[in-house]
């Protein structure tokens, strides 16, 4: 025998009256949601008034579970040292094909993990990248090796290097579609729908937003 309270934070609560039971007790299940175990010597409503003495326990458990949840999708420490094999193993190699053949020269690459920017270059031309890269698609990945490989020859976000990685990402895009890249192809599409000054940064800024940095 069931019964459903809603309840107006939690959602529905279903109330269950199973043989064999002998107390009264609640389960919270990240998924299943909240249910009571009912007694069938007790009638549903003293069970839903036992249930109200208890809801902040609930409220607070739902809460912390949901926490957890997003905990997990944080990388823990073994994820993080297999991500950065596979950076250092990559992320390396696809920024001097992509330099080698757009004409770039850099000091060197290292391989970074942090929180606040996908990738940097600095004044003395050395490039780091995040190894978060290792999470986008090719194309987004491809997209932040060339903004950094811009910054080369333009220290700054001025026009002269929006041109330049504009110009880049247009052929980019392009040799990526004779080889038969469907999301290239998409980009193509979008981008020449887009009235945006600069049409390929312009969409990948907007979806590599999509992605946190973990
Ligand atoms: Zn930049």
């Amino acid at each position: 025998m069931e019964k459903a309270y809603s309840d107006p934070l939690l959602g529905d609560i279903i109330f269950r009256k199973r043989k064999g039971i002998r107390r009264l007790s609640i389960r919270v299940h990240p998924v299943k949601g909240v249910s009571v175990s009912v007694p069938y010597m007790v009638p549903f409503a003293a069970a839903h008034a036992f249930f109200i003495l208890k809801r902040d326990w609930v409220v607070r458990t739902v809460a912390r579970q949901k926490e957890a949840c997003r905990d997990i999708q944080q990388l823990d420490s073994v994820q993080v040292e297999e991500m950065r094999r596979q950076a250092k193993d990559f992320l390396p190699l696809r920024l001097s094909e992509l330099a080698g053949r757009y004409g770039f020269s850099y000091n060197k690459v290292t391989i970074k993990h942090n929180t606040t920017n996908w990738g940097s270059c600095s004044a003395r031309n050395n490039i780091n990248l995040n190894l978060n890269l290792m999470r986008l698609p090719s194309l987004m990945r491809d997209y932040v090796l060339l903004h950094e490989l811009c910054h080369l020859r333009h220290h700054d976000h001025g026009q002269a290097f929006h041109l330049l990685l504009e110009h880049l990402c247009t052929d980019h895009v392009l040799r990526l579609m004779q080889e038969g890249d469907e999301n290239a192809s998409e980009v193509a599409r979008l981008a020449a729908l887009s009235r945006a000054r600069y049409p390929f940064d312009h969409i990948f800024s907007k979806q590599i937003k999509q992605y946190r940095l973990v």
